[in-house]
């Protein structure tokens, strides 16, 4: 059994409603348990498009997927919440991210692991920390000093608790 974490992020329509529907398919998939949930984080979008505030979380689950397996589902997921690729990085009802998988590295086409942009956005470090809640994690160490050298400088606003998706 492997330990996951993802990051969540929903920026269009009932934002707080699609982050539901992401826990709900995780719970519902054969091989997946959502273990804990972070609270819910409101931030500026970031990237070259001008977009609507994100929610943002982060889960830790367990599973016996393997890692590309686990994308593939995160993929339906997003698919499942109507979700269109058009511009990249632009605005979507859903994204989920694998941000570590156990200890794992991966780097190919579809998959890279750690994800490689998890120590430059705020709005993954955040939730990231409260669920490590000050343990190191695996390849990438303390999230606390992560944080303290992002230089996102975005804001991120406590939005709701870890009950409410
Ligand atoms: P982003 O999440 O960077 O805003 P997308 O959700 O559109 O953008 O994802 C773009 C591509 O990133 C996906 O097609 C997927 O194959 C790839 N990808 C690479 N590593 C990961 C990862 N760790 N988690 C999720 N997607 C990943
Ligand atoms: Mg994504």
């Amino acid at each position: 059994m492997a330990r996951a974490y993802l990051s969540c992020g929903s920026n269009l329509g009932d934002r707080a409603g699609y982050l539901r529907q992401a826990v709900a398919g995780l719970e519902q998939a054969a091989g997946v348990r959502v273990l804990r949930r972070s609270s819910l984080y409101e931030t500026e979008a970031w990237g070259p498009v001008e977009q609507p505030d994100y929610l943002n979380g982060a889960l830790l689950i367990e599973t016996e997927l393997p890692p590309h397996s686990l994308l593939d589902l995160c993929q339906e997921l997003e698919q499942r919440a109507g979700r269109k690729r058009l511009v990249r990085w632009g605005s979507r009802t859903l994204d989920i991210d694998i941000l570590l998988y156990d200890d794992c590295r991966a780097d190919d086409a579809r998959l890279q692991l750690p994800h490689p942009r998890l120590s430059e956005r705020l709005f993954v470090l955040y939730p990231l920390a409260e669920l490590a809640n000050g343990d190191p994690l695996p390849l990438i160490g303390d999230v606390a000093s992560l944080l303290a050298n992002c230089k996102d400088a975005g804001a991120v606003r406590y939005y709701a608790g870890a009950d409410e998706w």
